[in-house]
C-alpha cells in the first residue's frame, strides 16, 4: 500500500488494507506527513474528501498504547459526527488496540464517566459534553498532546467557539493543534491565530 511510504506502523497499514484504503486521498496525502511531524495545521477541505482519516491515521500512529490517560481530543459540532469519527478511528486503530471514546449530549453521563475510567487513547466529542466532563473532573487533560477541531465553520454557526476556547485554555500548551473547515471565516482564522504556532496551511 502507498500508505507504507509514510513510515506507518504495520498495525495501521493492516487496518487500512482491511478498510480497503488503497491509496491516500488528496487531503490525506497533504495532511498525514505534516501531522506526523507534529506541525500545527489549518486544513480547508470539504466533507467526503477523506479528512477524518487524514487526522485519524496520524492520531492512531502517534498514540502511545501504554499511556492510560487520553492523548488526543477531537471536537466535532454534532453527535452524529462524533460517533462517526470515533468509529473511523476505532477501525484505523483496531490492530494497535487503540481505544476511542465518544462523548456527546442527550446521553446519560454515568456510562461515559465509567468508560473514561478505563484506558482511553482518543476522546471524540461535542464541546458541551466534553466541557461537562472537564468541569466534573471525569476527563483528565494533562496527557493531551493532540487537539483536532473538526468542521470549525459549523462549530462557529452553532455558537460553539467560546466553549472551544474554554476547553483549549485547559489543555497542555505543549501540543499539536489541527483545525479542519470547509470555509475560513474571520472568527475561525482568529481561533487559529490565538491557539496555534506556525501552522501549515493546506487547501484542497
Ligand atoms: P470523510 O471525508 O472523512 O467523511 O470520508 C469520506 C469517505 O471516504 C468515508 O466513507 C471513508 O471511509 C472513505 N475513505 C477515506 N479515506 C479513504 C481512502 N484512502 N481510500 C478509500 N476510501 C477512503
Amino acid at each position: 500500500s502507498v500508505f507504507r511510504d509514510y513510515g506507518l506502523n504495520e498495525e495501521i497499514i493492516r487496518a487500512l488494507d482491511v478498510l480497503n484504503y488503497l491509496e491516500p486521498t488528496e487531503v490525506q496525502s497533504k495532511v498525514i506527513p505534516v501531522a506526523l511531524k507534529g506541525q500545527d495545521l489549518i486544513v480547508k477541505s470539504q466533507t467526503g474528501s477523506g479528512k477524518t482519516a487524514s487526522f485519524g491515521i496520524p492520531l492512531c500512529e502517534l498514540a502511545d498504547w501504554a499511556e492510560n490517560k487520553p492523548q488526543a481530543l477531537v471536537l466535532t459540532p454534532t453527535r452524529e459526527l462524533a460517533a462517526q469519527v470515533k468509529e473511523d478511528i476505532t477501525n484505523i486503530g483496531r490492530f494497535k488496540r487503540i481505544k476511542a471514546v465518544a462523548l456527546f449530549g442527550k446521553q446519560p453521563f454515568a456510562p461515559q464517566k465509567q468508560e473514561l475510567t478505563q484506558k482511553t487513547h482518543i476522546v471524540v466529542g461535542t464541546p458541551g459534553r466534553v466541557f461537562d466532563h472537564i468541569e466534573r473532573g471525569t476527563l483528565p487533560l494533562n496527557r493531551i498532546k493532540y487537539l483536532v477541531i473538526d468542521e470549525a465553520d459549523e462549530m462557529l454557526s452553532m455558537g460553539f467557539i467560546e466553549q472551544i476556547e474554554q476547553i483549549i485554555q485547559k489543555l497542555p500548551r505543549e501540543r499539536v493543534t489541527m483545525l479542519f473547515s470547509a470555509t475560513l471565516p474571520d472568527a475561525v482564522k482568529n481561533l487559529c491565530l490565538k491557539y496555534m504556532s506556525r501552522p501549515a496551511d493546506i487547501e484542497i
